[in-house]
């Protein structure tokens, strides 16, 4: 079967980050996966129902996506709204579509607090990164999802070749 991949909207180009506009990834894979009928795209915070533009949210300080599943933590926006239950809901829209589409792989962009799964932002507001998952990468993950971030597209492009 062929392998299914999720990916991360604003990457396809699709213009629904926080701040109205997109993140587009230029690789010859994605065109070719793109032909294959491969990728699935989302962009979890949308399907949540959270609007273009939004404030800017992140994970609260000392805290990753696990934090957020787990109940421990909360995503809040810049202006001070608590965003947990969408992001919450976000994850969960994601992981559905995944498993219903077949998804065993997905290509998310990193530094979000949806999708990153290599960086995420401290929850200080002020553009300091520290180590861990957005909740969407780290729901993911716990469900057996391979997670590849758009800095590892090449690594991900080895992996699919190790299986067709
Ligand atoms: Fe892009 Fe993911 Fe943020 Fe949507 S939730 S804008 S797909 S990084």
């Amino acid at each position: 079967m062929t392998t299914k991949i999720l990916v991360s909207a604003c990457l396809m180009g699709h213009a629904v980050r926080y701040d109205g506009r997109a993140k587009p990834l230029a690789h010859p894979a994605l065109e070719r996966w793109r032909a294959e009928g491969r990728l699935v795209t989302i962009c979890p915070e949308m399907s949540a129902g959270m609007p273009v533009p939004r404030p800017p949210a992140e994970i609260e300080c000392g805290a990753s996506g696990k934090d957020v599943l787990s109940g421990a933590a909360r995503v809040f926006e810049i202006t001070g709204g608590d965003v947990t239950a969408a992001f919450r809901e976000a994850a969960q829209n994601a992981l559905r579509l995944a498993q219903e589409t077949g998804c065993t792989h997905a290509l998310l962009i990193d530094g979000s607090p949806s999708c990153g799964s290599g960086f995420i932002y401290d929850g200080s507001f002020s553009g300091s990164r520290r180590d861990g998952n957005g909740v969407t990468a780290a729901l993911l993950k716990r469900a057996g999802i391979q997670v590849f971030s758009d800095r590892e597209i090449d690594r991900l492009v080895e992996s699919l070749a190790t299986l067709i």
